[in-house]
């Protein structure tokens, strides 16, 4: 249903901006490519770990400065609320804070000490990256896990920010309201699962890179799913907890290979780029007016379209899992009612039947 729009005006945006930077000047086939290379660079940015062209309108520096804007506002927010924001020297800040260092180095931040790393002390169970590379956890969240399950949710975290996933909603979000087309509200929720999937699959990478035990999310979810059985929402933006737990298991089956427990592999920059979810794309690039701007436009066609597939698949997944939740666990609605009559007696009647009320008044009951 959106998948077919959205596509439609991702390509019907490409194409205002092909006529607007390039092809209206010049008929050179070099300058012409020139003019695509300059159009997908403004339409999208290089992923950070695939390497390849994504739907972003937001370069690194962007995304650094407003991630940073976010972060500085909700610290804001929670401090005058009376929650403390911890630093060095208290026990659950450095706990996180060694486990936060190792997964930074195996990242694709690797040290990069520039990055916000907030530890909010309030006793919820919630972890947030605001992308740009800064992310914050509360204490409740601390408390709560073991250090490979902590490692996990940071590398989560740090996961959602390599792949750009806070510009990229924004960037969907600003789609459309130039194709003034309002996108189903669904559409948004589905998109945030598939997200959440993805950087759970790198998040569970990083862990076993960084000498965390890749198992822990299975384990983890396992556990939560168990002691909250009833966690069904129409159009979910998590995946169920069982379901996670199980894709969480595959992720690490396949990554396992790259653990030993506390260390951190020696081969770390070079399996963060390829190894056996996926392999970035060679850098030995096309430059921009020999084929180069095509082929980054061909790569964003292809996010979109890949990224849209995936959404769809989700979408069509939670509907099924909703009719089967209605057919099998919703309670049947009776087809009778109980109403009291004048006398104070009670007497049940069919839905449908018209019944006159002391007042004169016929009704029909519902
Ligand atoms: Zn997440």
């Amino acid at each position: 249903m959106f998948k077919k729009d959205t596509c439609l005006n991702l390509i019907i945006l490409l194409f205002c901006f092909i006529f607007m930077n390039g092809c209206k000047t010049t008929e050179i086939l070099s300058d012409i490519d020139k003019g695509l290379g300059k159009v997908a660079n403004t339409l999208a940015s290089e992923d950070k770990v695939t390497g390849r062209m994504g739907l972003n309108f937001t370069n690194d520096n962007q995304k650094f400065k407003s991630g940073l804007n976010t972060m500085n506002r909700i610290i804001k927010s929670e401090t005058s609320k009376g929650f403390k924001i911890l630093s060095k020297g208290n026990k659950k800040y450095d706990r996180a804070k060694i486990i936060y260092d190792k997964i930074l180095t195996v990242s694709h931040y690797g040290l990069n000490t520039s990055l916000k790393f907030v530890v909010i002390d309030k006793k919820i169970f919630n972890a947030f990256a605001t992308g740009g590379g800064h992310i914050a956890l509360y204490t409740g969240l601390i408390d709560e896990l073991n250090d490979d399950e902590l490692a996990l949710v940071i590398a989560h975290e740090l996961a959602h920010n390599s792949l750009s996933h806070v510009s990229e909603q924004s960037t969907l979000r600003l789609i459309d309201l130039v194709s003034q087309q309002n996108l189903d509200r669904s559409y948004y929720t589905v998109f945030t699962n598939v997200n959440e999937q993805e950087a759970d699959r790198i998040g569970i990478l990083y862990s076993a890179l960084a000498g965390f035990d890749p198992y822990a999310g299975y384990n983890l979810w396992k556990k939560k799913a168990s002691l909250n059985p009833r966690q069904f929402a129409y159009y979910r933006s998590h995946p169920l907890g069982y379901e996670r737990s199980l894709q969480n298991l595959k992720t690490a089956k396949l990554v396992e290979k790259y653990y030993t427990k506390g260390i951190i592999n020696p081969s770390y920059s070079y399996y963060r780029e390829c190894n056996s979810l996926y392999c970035k794309k060679n850098t030995n690039k096309l430059t921009d007016g020999s084929g180069g701007g095509l082929l980054k436009v061909l790569e964003i066609i292809a996010d979109v379209t890949k990224k849209a597939s995936e959404v769809m698949i989700e979408y069509n997944k939670q509907k099924y899992q909703q009719q089967m939740y209605n057919n099998y666990y919703q309670p049947k609605i009776s087809n009778t009612v109980n109403v009291r009559l004048p006398d104070g007696r009670i007497m049940s009647v069919k839905r449908g039947t018209r019944v006159r009320l002391p007042d004169g008044r016929i009704i029909t009951v519902q």
